[in-house]
């Protein structure tokens, strides 16, 4: 049964389906790993009468025409979504908001320490491996001056009173990762990714997150700065990635991998999905059929390994 949340009109309290959502950054066309992880984030979502959302995460990143193209090659691939596609440089206010209400509390902190002396800095004693040290943590008002006048730019950074954090993952089980003091507000001024993408999937309605295993690391992070914001915390589910056959994370340099890529050599939209599908363990020849039988209990734990050259070729004539 769907998930529900209510919300309350004129008419009384009204309940809602949850949502799911893909939000690729358009910083360039999708390829098969991606277009894999959108059609199972849909499948999620759509098998468990969600709505399924499209957002836009623009605040970086950005080749122009990348999101169009994108859109359609989804579109072709069998995904569709509900509403408006929504973009994230669209929605500055709320995350501006968001961060007013941790500075309110005394959570932020400006951080003057650039990319390079951050590596430098010797991680600190008990925290989590790359985590921020937290050199800029403990600066007194004349030092922050100081600094400010130097010109710096600063981050803002939470001050986050935990070092760890516990989230459930519908493939992981319980996952307990590092928290550190993460950037809410880049040195340009742009908010950060992990801040964005707690705001908006709130939101959104957002209460299922079907995401690459990539951003798995991230999700204590997130889920920490949702309860400290009071937002709920979605449920989530990190698939597995597409790997070459090296075992590296599929890329743009590893052959023809985007949709338009396996078009001009000749594979119909069908036998793109057919793949990404039997990659599933499913043999789906569209996206509403991977749907009719879709069980998340069968999906595969391990990634799936991409033999571009051996695995869509289609017709053996020239
Ligand atoms: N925009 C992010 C990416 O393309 C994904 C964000 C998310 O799913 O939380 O890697």
């Amino acid at each position: 049964m769907a998930d529900v949340r209510t919300t309350s009109s004129t008419d009384g309290p009204v309940a809602e389906p949850g949502a799911g959502r893909y939000a690729p950054s358009p910083s360039g066309d999708l390829h098969l790993g991606n277009l894999r992880t959108a059609l199972l984030a849909w499948a999620f979502a759509r098998s468990t009468g969600r709505r399924f959302l499209l957002r836009i995460d623009d605040l970086d990143r950005v080749r122009p025409g990348a999101e169009q193209r994108q859109l359609d090659d989804l579109t072709a691939i069998g995904v569709d979504w509900d509403g408006p596609v929504v973009r994230q440089s669209e929605r500055l206010p709320w995350y501006e908001a968001a961060i007013e209400r941790l500075a309110a509390a005394g959570l932020t902190y400006e951080c003057f320490c650039t990319r390079r002396e951050i590596q430098k800095a010797a991680t600190a004693p008990h925290g989590p491996m790359g985590a921020y040290p937290g050199t800029c943590r403990t600066l007194s008002d004349s030092e922050r001056a100081r600094l400010r006048t130097e010109g710096r730019p600063a981050a803002l950074r939470l001050r986050a009173t935990v070092t760890e954090f516990e989230v459930r993952d519908e493939l992981h089980g319980r996952y307990r990762g590092p928290v550190d003091d993460v950037v809410l507000r880049r040195g340009d001024g742009v908010p950060a990714y992990n801040l964005a993408v707690v705001v908006d999937d709130a939101a959104q309605g957002v209460d299922q997150v079907v995401r690459g295993d990539d951003l798995l690391p991230s999700t204590p992070r997130q889920a920490y700065l949702a309860t400290l914001l009071g937002l709920p915390v979605p449920s989530y589910a990190h698939v597995p990635l597409v790997l070459n056959t090296q075992g590296r994370r599929l890329a743009k340099r590893d052959g023809a991998v985007t949709l338009r890529e396996r078009l001009a050599l000749g594979n119909t939209p069908e036998e793109v999905v057919s793949a990404l599908a039997a990659s599933l363990g499913s043999t789906a020849t569209s996206s509403s059929e991977l749907l009719a039988c879709f069980d998340t209990r069968r999906l595969p734990r391990e990634p799936w390994i991409l033999d571009v050259h051996g695995l869509l070729r289609s017709s053996p004539c020239p």
